[in-house]
């Protein structure tokens, strides 16, 4: 399959070729057709798997072979203000009209679904893509709705400003898209989204994209969506398997510091993210790697954002090696030197070590994700197994060892060969029990054991049976 099979306009193949695409991802495949033809659509794939481009080709073809109807009766804005002055009127400010909104729940995500179109969009000249982004000034977001784009890109908090001081017009509104719909409803945005949905046609086309259907997410989709088609890409991709994830315990900081330096001089790291838990640490650790030598920067919520997106560039050009972030601010970013994820502190939720470890591994590339975590944290290690329904291999780094080891032929990074879901393999221990696996839920105490080293081995081994009650928490 091409992307001229996909039936889509010979400019943005133009500029496919140039930006190197070759052939569609699966998801791209599947989706691209259903929305040239107009279909909503509800999208899980995983993170890197080509979305952007799943509803962005289709909407820029959409786009480019529609027959210039809507304003054959009607001026333009543009035209509108021009004649408004030549009549010597006050001009006043039109309301953009866009053609296609794109919600997405981070400033950063938004710029990069901006420069994405940009590149797809080299050839189809006449279409605008905008980012309207809180933290940027009030007049330059005025300037960029003053030019009336027809694909706007924007969070949903600052975007409700804006249509609720009738700056932006959404009855010529076609498409809809919500990118990471999960995150937005994560973030608290439902109510916004609500509010921005209601104000559009109804006639228009909507596509979901999300880490999951279920749930929350699933019951807004029904709600906003007509008959739409469900596309979900499992398969080798959602393992990540062109990442290679591996767990090293740590005794102390001092031993999670110096083995973070040691993997940080790995010879195939080309660049790599740091996660930690807080902004603070974000700061302290890119400060403390810049003094060792590395060319970290931070990246966090509380920086302004021309300091993040001057981050963000570097990163990109190549300046910054070492990204040190929390989640939120790492959130979607896609650089293709990122080789290393490093999660410094463990995320709070499962979810989000998916989306962690989805900043290397892009597009098809092999990437390496290591988690440094105290012994005291193997639970956690277990929840993002549950969660991803995979092992994650312990490592030993020699000269690094911890003082407590793992079990015995857990000290490798060799997938354990054979392991099913279910086989429960060596199942003598008792907290296999689901009454002893209260530990996992959120708020209980960890009861901590004499021996940690085998508190994990007992673990492990009784993966088995806690896979069997997954449904349980
Ligand atoms: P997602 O939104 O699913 O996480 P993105 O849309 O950000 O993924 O795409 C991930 C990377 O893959 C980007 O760098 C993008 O340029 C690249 N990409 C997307 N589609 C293709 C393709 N068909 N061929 C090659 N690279 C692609
Ligand atoms: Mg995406």
């Amino acid at each position: 399959m091409n992307f001229e099979e996909l039936g889509l306009h010979v400019n943005i193949i133009r500029a496919l070729t140039d930006a190197g695409y070759t052939k569609p991802t699966p998801v791209q495949e599947q989706a691209i057709p259903a929305a040239i033809e107009g279909r909503d659509l509800l999208v899980s794939s995983q993170t890197g798997s080509g979305k952007t481009a799943a509803f962005m080709l289709p909407a820029l073809h959409k786009l480019a072979t529609a027959e210039v109807v809507s304003y054959s009766n009607e001026k333009t804005p543009n035209q509108e203000r021009q004649s408004a002055r030549s009549r010597g009127d006050r001009p006043r400010f039109v309301a953009a009209k866009p053609k296609m909104l794109v919600l997405t729940p981070t400033r950063e995500l938004a710029l990069q679904v901006t420069t994405a179109t940009d590149k797809y969009g080299a050839y189809t000249r006449r279409l605008k893509a905008v980012s309207i982004l809180g933290g940027m000034p009030y007049p330059k977001q005025m300037q960029l709705l003053s030019r009336n784009p027809e694909i706007l890109v924007a969070t949903p908090g600052r975007l409700i400003d804006h249509m609720e001081s009738g700056k932006i017009d959404f009855s010529e509104l076609q498409m809809l898209v919500l990118d990471e719909a999960d995150r937005m409803l994560d973030m608290g945005f439902i109510e916004d989204i609500e509010k921005i949905v209601a104000a559009t046609p109804p006639t228009r086309q909507t596509m979901l994209f999300s880490a999951t259907l279920d749930g929350v997410v699933g019951n807004m989709a029904k709600r906003i969506t007509t008959e739409p088609m469900v596309i979900q890409i499992a398969g080798s991709a959602s393992k990540h398997e062109n990442i290679q994830q591996k767990v090293h315990f740590v005794d102390d900081l001092s031993h999670k510091n110096r083995m973070l330096d040691h993997l940080l001089r790995d010879v195939s790291l080309d660049q790599a993210v740091v996660f930690t838990a807080t902004k603070r640490d974000a700061d302290t650790i890119a400060d403390r790697l810049n003094i060792a030598g590395f060319a970290a920067a931070a990246l966090h919520g509380d920086m302004h954002q021309g300091a993040r997106n001057r981050t963000l560039d570097g990163l990109r050009r190549g300046h910054i090696r070492v990204l040190v972030a929390t989640d939120v601010a790492a959130r979607g970013i896609d650089v293709p030197g990122i080789t290393h994820v490093f999660n410094y502190d463990l995320p709070k939720f499962p979810e989000d070590y998916v989306h962690r470890i989805g900043r290397t591994g892009r597009a098809g590339r092999k990437g390496v994700a290591v988690s440094l975590v105290n012994h005291a944290e193997s639970m956690h290690v277990k929840r993002i197994e549950r969660f991803t329904k995979q092992l994650i291999p312990v490592d030993v780094i020699e000269g690094f060892e911890p003082k407590k080891t793992a079990a015995p032929g857990r000290t490798s990074a060799r997938k354990p060969q054979g392991w099913k879901p279910g086989d429960n393999r060596k199942s003598g221990y008792g907290n296999s029990k689901p009454g002893q696996r209260s530990f996992s839920k959120p708020g209980s105490s960890t009861a901590p054991r004499k021996d940690g080293g085998s508190a994990y081995k007992g673990s492990r081994q009784a993966e088995g049976g806690a896979r069997r009650s997954f449904g349980d928490y």
